[in-house]
């Protein structure tokens, strides 16, 4: 579900935006379409222009301007695509874009060139040329499903990738990243936890950047799948204004354990187009990933990394 454009003017409006904000927002919309839905309204706090969650996902002026180093592309992903729809960069996995479609976009996204809601009811790309690289090269040991999110398909389409790619002898894992934790938890249903069990040995890898995105719907939804044995864990992205404070990254590192995710990466911002507003340098990310160190249990400290385009890993910036 997301709201059209006079919803957004609303709920913005609760936000106590000024006509100028709203102005920035029609700017903004027609560069990156906004994407909000109703579970992810009711989380920010209308009045305050600081809110973590709705600085995520309401456009602000700054993203209408650009600065060097930034790319629509920053990660060279196009130069890692043997077959539409399939990023091989790294040794022994895949990345596959199920589809194009997110239930929120983050203003912060770095695949904002490749999410578009034009595209919201593609069928996932060329399905048979994926699954026939993959069955081509065995040294393909896990197979990733990102996007967009992949759990913003069907449970149809969802199951026919797992199925698909679970059928090919050399995958042991997959893998779905997702968003949907924060963006609407109610999408996890028994029926869907079915779907995600029914191949391989899967883990999923959730998206969340600050605690006010967690609600009793996502601690029921992660329970749940924790239950039904899926491994989780969280992937969180860097922003400035919005979580580069050592107790907001140990409060949801400790959300998480209570939860049975594992805090996975703490990723450096990716330059897209009109985010410069939100990256942290990396001398305060390390001073950040210190004080974590200080106050919690090792497993509960996330990776800081960084996407280097070139290099055959993740770049690991704290050891
Ligand atoms: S859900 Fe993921 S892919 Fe979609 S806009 Fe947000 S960060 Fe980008």
């Amino acid at each position: 579900v997301h709201l059209q454009m006079n919803e957004i003017k609303n709920t913005v409006r609760s936000l106590n935006l000024t006509s100028k904000g709203v102005d920035t927002l029609g700017k903004a919309n027609s560069r990156f379409p906004i994407r909000i839905t109703p579970h992810v309204c009711s989380l920010i706090d209308p009045g305050n222009p600081d809110d973590p969650v709705g600085k995520q996902f309401i456009p602000s002026k700054h993203e209408l301007t650009d600065h060097p180093g930034e790319s629509s592309d920053p990660l060279k992903e196009a130069d890692y695509m043997p077959v539409p729809g399939l990023i091989h960069k790294y040794s022994g996995r895949v990345l596959v874009l199920a589809n194009s479609n997110c239930a929120v976009h983050c203003r912060f996204c770095f695949r904002k060139s490749a999410v578009y809601p034009e595209n919201s009811n593609a069928e996932p790309p060329d399905l048979l040329k994926t699954r026939s690289y993959v069955k081509t090269h065995r040294e393909i040991k896990e197979v990733i499903l990102s996007g967009g999110d992949p759990l913003t398909l069907s449970d149809e389409s969802l199951s026919k990738m797992i199925v698909s790619f679970s059928s090919i002898s050399h995958v042991e894992t997959l893998r779905i990243h997702t968003r949907m934790i924060t963006a609407d938890p109610s999408r996890i249903t028994d029926d869907l936890i079915r779907v995600i069990c029914s191949g391989k040995p899967l883990w999923m890898v959730l998206h969340i950047n600050h605690p006010q995105e967690w609600s009793t719907s996502a601690s029921e939804a992660c329970r749940r799948l924790a239950d039904a044995g899926i491994p989780l864990l969280n992937q969180t992205v860097l922003l400035r204004g919005v979580n580069d404070r050592v107790n907001t990254l140990a409060d949801l590192s400790r959300l998480l354990i209570r939860n049975r995710i594992r805090p996975y990466y703490l990723h450096l911002l990716d330059r897209a187009p009109g985010t410069n507003h939100f990256a942290v340098p990396l001398d305060r990310a390390r001073q950040l990933i210190h004080g974590l160190r200080e106050q919690l249990p090792g497993f509960a400290v996330p990776q800081l990394v960084q996407d280097i385009p070139g290099n055959t890993s993740k770049t690991v910036q704290f050891d």
